[in-house]
């Protein structure tokens, strides 16, 4: 049985038979890692509360060599981020990035530039970053890291560069990108974006983390996180989980404000 160690942020846990948990981390050294932690929910686990969704830890396992999932012998807290969890808006944004990771990436396929985003993204928005920025700016790199840049500089169909006015552009999420109208209307149901947002994006990948998370996105920030939730739908097949989470929470502190 080998023994494995690193940091890692829980990013998924469901409980297993009377008290224990399989837990998802994304590792900085072996990335996305699935492991039973045993008698996680009793009273008087060793665990006790450090598997909380986003914390970060030094996970220690072993591999058993029989089975996907290994078996969780230490996770030592080194940041709760607490704060992200008490605020109803930041765990939702978070709750969705952290099922974005979860679910586009492979398990034992390590990402260091994933890992890293994750949690510069867990920091601002404990730090007070507004959450939904937090997440677009996130999505935007995470779609970049994991290979799945949109095109926004020609149409995807013809390859034209010439054909996008100052109206709202089209984007074929499928085909990888912008698409030109004459593209589009073989398409049905394509989204469409203004044409700010799609500068907001081609600026959103030349900045620096810090510098994207202080920009002011304005109505680009509700276009860019649809089309981020359209295309890892795409993605993965089936929309996700955490969206109408988030969908609820907005309405709801809508009507709150
Ligand atoms: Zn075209």
């Amino acid at each position: 049985m080998a023994l494995g160690k690193s940091t890692a942020v829980v990013i998924g846990s469901f409980a297993l038979g009377e008290s224990d948990r399989v837990v998802t981390f994304f590792s900085r050294q072996h990335g996305k890692i699935r492991g039973v932690a045993r008698a996680a929910r009793r009273i008087k686990s060793k665990f006790s509360g450090a598997l909380e969704l986003l914390t970060l830890g030094e996970l220690i396992f072993f591999d058993t060599g029989r089975s996907e999932l290994v078996r969780v012998d230490h996770f030592d807290v080194l940041r709760p981020f607490a704060r992200v969890r008490e605020d109803l808006e930041r765990l939702g944004q978070a709750a969705w990035m952290a099922e974005c990771v979860g679910r586009l990436t492979a398990e034992r396929d390590p990402n260091v530039a994933v890992y890293g985003l994750l949690l510069r993204a867990l920091k601002a928005l404990e730090a007070g970053a507004p959450p939904r920025r937090v997440a677009v700016v996130f999505g935007v790199r995470l779609m970049d890291a994991l290979g799945h840049r949109l095109r926004v500089d020609a149409c995807v169909g013809c390859g034209r560069r010439d054909v996008f006015g100052r109206g709202p552009l089209i984007v074929d999420v499928e085909a990888g990108g912008l698409v030109c109208e004459a593209c589009a209307n073989a398409v049905p149901g394509l989204l469409r974006l203004g044409s700010g947002s799609v500068a907001t994006l081609r600026r959103l990948r030349g900045l620096a983390w810090d510098e994207a998370v202080g920009m002011r996105l304005g109505s680009a920030e509700d276009e860019l996180r649809q089309l981020l939730d359209r295309q890892v739908a795409l993605l993965i097949g089936q929309p996700m989980r955490t969206s109408r989470f988030v969908r609820e929470i907005e309405r709801f502190s809508g009507e709150r404000g």
